[in-house]
């Protein structure tokens, strides 16, 4: 399958004219994922490398390097940014950082959101929610604990009564489902219908080639429309009307949403308004692309100016996507480390 570039390229003279952030094809950037730390204590079929090496604690961006970057791009017009890793909650002093941010919400930033694999939420839930997190992503790939621990290497346990404690404590949340042929594919109505009950939005995410090389294989995809026949006979189906979310969304009896995340099978390249951080300070302005652009050196005090105009450029830069190369990145760091 190959998908042409729908989308053309613009003059610079656009980028000359905008206070915010524009890429080449116009595509304006307002959401931002910083991965705290590229450590996890999960081992996820799809993600994590089988020889992981972790980042030296001095090579992560302190928490003033962190805020200092926050601070200019929501100047630069981001609204929404997710804290992300490997796991968030694995990174001491998160709450904190969370705190801190607010302080840009009288700047322009509208949201503060985090992606865990909940393992330790149930400590940290009212501590995140006091400390202004407006929702967290949960990842959750299976309710059965035989199918949970072969995809994570982890129990289940702690992640449901991390679960529990998030809803208790009042955050919003939702759940993310990485679908695999020969993992979790049976389990899609189970988990759906778990969701149901539990009034928990679910998004399913289609396998992407973002883990360790020669892993992902397109036979281990299962694609938005084998998601929604199988839950067909099951609920009654309303596909809604795509808006700016990277997941279609989808109406069950009339009330309840799921979202699919269908980058291979979908590619929503042309509406994409991301950019991301990883923890030493290297900007991707694309999950799949093979650099990014390392910004650590401009986050320290009198070197704004340098570090505005190499974000712009690096934007500026930011190339078609998943839509138009229909490959992996050709780089050793994977998805554990660029920050789903
Ligand atoms: N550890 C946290 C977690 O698992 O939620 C946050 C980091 S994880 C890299 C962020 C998201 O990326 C998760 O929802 C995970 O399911 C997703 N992810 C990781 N590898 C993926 C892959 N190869 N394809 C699709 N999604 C992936
Ligand atoms: Fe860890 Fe999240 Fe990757 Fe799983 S998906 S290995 S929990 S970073």
């Amino acid at each position: 399958m190959t998908h042409p570039i729908a989308f053309p390229a613009l003059t610079s003279s656009v980028e000359q004219n905008t206070s915010q952030l524009v890429d080449q094809f116009g595509r304006y950037k307002q959401k931002l994922r910083i991965s705290l730390t590229d450590r996890c204590n999960f081992h996820c079929a799809y993600c994590m490398p089988d020889h992981p090496q972790w980042l030296a604690k001095k090579d992560l961006l302190s928490f003033e390097e962190l805020f200092r970057f926050c601070q200019v791009m929501v100047q630069l017009g981001i609204e929404h940014i997710r804290l992300t890793g490997g796991e968030p909650l694995m990174r001491q002093g998160v709450v904190h950082f969370i705190r801190d941010l607010q302080q840009l919400k009288t700047q322009g930033l509208k949201r503060i959101s985090m992606t865990s694999n909940a393992f330790y939420l149930k400590k940290h839930a009212v501590a995140l929610k006091q400390a202004g997190l407006d929702d967290i992503n949960i990842s959750l790939d299976s309710i059965q604990a035989n199918t949970f621990f072969a995809m994570t290497q982890k129990n289940i346990e702690p992640v449901l009564e991390g679960i529990a404690a998030a809803q208790q404590a009042g955050l919003k949340i939702k759940l993310n489902c990485v679908v695999l042929a020969d993992k979790n594919a049976s389990e899609i109505v189970e988990l759906t219908q778990w969701a149901y009950q539990q009034q928990l939005p679910l998004r399913f995410i289609e396998y992407m080639p973002l883990d360790q090389p020669e892993h992902w294989q397109r036979h281990k995809v299962i694609s938005e429309d084998e998601i929604i026949q199988q839950l067909k006979p099951y609920f009654q189906i309303q596909k809604q009307q795509r808006q700016h979310d990277p997941a279609t969304i989808y109406r069950l009896n009339d009330h309840y949403e799921l979202g699919v995340i269908s980058t291979i099978s979908k590619p929503f390249c042309q509406s994409c308004n991301r950019l991301r951080l990883t923890a030493t300070g290297e900007l991707f302005t694309c999950l799949f692309a093979n650099t990014g652009t390392a910004l650590r050196d401009l986050l320290q005090p009198n070197r704004e100016q340098f570090l505005l105009a190499t974000i712009r450029q690096a934007v500026w830069h930011k190339k078609a996507g998943f839509i138009a190369q229909q490959q992996a990145p050709l780089r050793k760091i994977s998805m554990h480390a660029i920050g789903g």
